[in-house]
């Protein structure tokens, strides 16, 4: 018997605790930095099943050491979000928080990541019971809080998860997105782009509408910004080039006959290279500052940098030993070859600390013939069978492709 095959033997005398674990994870979301209980459960788990368990960064994270040999990080993001949810499921959230506002909202696991906790628990548990000799080398659970807001990978990077566990050799993840249920895959490179939001303060001189001539317009400065930031992606940028500069929202002013003091912009680009990152980032700046100059702002434009996301680039090697793994573990009509995707993750943080090569595949979670409700809806719905265990395997597939490797 493969290594696989005994690890995974009990998978299917598990899918009643696999269930039950994520409707439990289900009904009780919590927001961003705020997932205590979320936490706690995923915390005596780990400890049940035998794994050292230390507590970074608000995130939880397992080890498990089975001699000399390789390690293997896989990291699920455990947080929910601000959606009230209204899929109608029998377990739905009916859930409410504070927002960090102090507004009460409705919480959601809108975007899967109780899937992500409970595979990963699950691979955790099967690779913990497996027979002493099945693999070699270390397993790292990690758990991450808030991925929403791109603060939890850094959070635990800055409470010092690089000296308190031990290096990875390879980092993993995964995410449930609206492909058939029971499919896998992944892609070498840049996979999800890298993401930035910026508050942009102008500042002008207010006045009364009747008299223009004393004042230092800041809405028909905003307007001339917003303009001129749409020439960055169409002129400066190579036509092969990926990049988006979105202005999202534009704020100024309350009444007809007053020219406000000043006008507020929040901007959104992405990119898949670094190179393409920094030109926007510094294209936006340069244009702010000179039509700030060219309309007379008697002061400096600030810029407030907020829910910013690394590139997710996954290294062409992991990635072409876990997708060869896959297709030998599923067969090739289970392995999706997908696109990159425009949407960003914080996960790249966690190995980029340590200097660890990744990979960070999808995972489908619906029908195939259902209808494909987006991440972050509040119809959001992944059918726990196969999605659950599709997790659980390409977990356990890829980690065993360092941890106990066929020849
Ligand atoms: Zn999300
Ligand atoms: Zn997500």
């Amino acid at each position: 018997m493969t290594a696989i095959a005994t690890v995974l033997a009990d998978l299917e005398a598990h899918r009643g605790w696999l269930e039950d674990l994520y409707v439990d994870f289900h009904r009780h979301p919590e927001l961003s930095s705020a997932e205590t209980r979320t936490a706690g459960v995923i915390r005596d788990q780990l400890g049940g099943f035998g794994y050292e368990v230390h507590d970074i960064g608000g995130g939880v994270v397992g080890v498990l050491a089975r001699g000399q040999g390789p390690t293997v990080l896989m990291r699920a993001d455990i947080d929910g979000l601000p959606v009230v949810e209204r899929t109608g499921l029998d377990y739905a959230s009916t859930a409410t928080s504070t927002d960090p506002d102090g507004d009460t909202v409705g919480v959601m696991h809108a975007c899967g990541h109780d899937v992500h906790i409970t595979a990963l628990l699950g691979a955790a548990r099967l690779l913990a019971e497996a027979p002493e000799d099945t693999w070699r080398g270390t397993f790292i659970a990690l758990f991450q809080p808030a991925e929403e807001t791109a603060a939890g990978a850094a959070a635990m990077v800055e409470d010092g998860l690089v000296g308190k566990i031990p290096r990875p050799d390879v980092a993993l993840g995964q995410h449930v997105m609206p492909a058939p249920a029971g499919r896998v895959g992944t892609l070498a490179g840049p996979a999800m782009s890298a993401a930035d939001s910026i508050k942009v303060t102008l500042h002008g001189t207010g006045s009364h509408g009747s008299m223009p001539q004393l004042s230092v317009d800041p809405v028909l400065l905003a307007a001339n910004v917003v303009q001129r930031l749409q020439a960055i992606v169409s002129r400066e940028l190579a036509p092969d080039d990926f990049g988006v500069v979105t202005v999202g929202a534009l704020n100024a002013g309350t009444k007809s006959n007053i020219i406000p003091a000043f006008a507020t912009l929040r901007i959104n680009t992405r990119a898949y290279s670094k190179k393409v990152r920094s030109r926007l980032l510094s294209s936006i700046e340069r244009i702010v500052h000179a039509e700030c100059e060219a309309a007379r702002s008697p002061e400096p434009p600030e810029f407030e940098y907020y829910d910013q996301f690394p590139l997710t680039d996954n290294d062409a090697e992991v990635t072409d030993l876990v997708t060869t793994a896959f297709r030998r573990h599923f067969g090739e009509d289970r392995v999706m070859a997908p696109n990159r995707l425009s949407g960003s993750e914080d996960f790249s943080r966690i190995p980029d600390a340590f200097g660890t090569p990744y990979t960070y595949w999808l995972l489908g979670g619906f029908t195939e013939d259902a209808e494909r409700v987006p991440n972050h809806s509040p119809f959001f719905a992944p059918v726990p069978h196969p999605t659950l265990t599709t997790g659980v395997e390409a977990i356990v597939v890829a980690g065993l492709a360092y941890l106990a490797p066929e020849e």
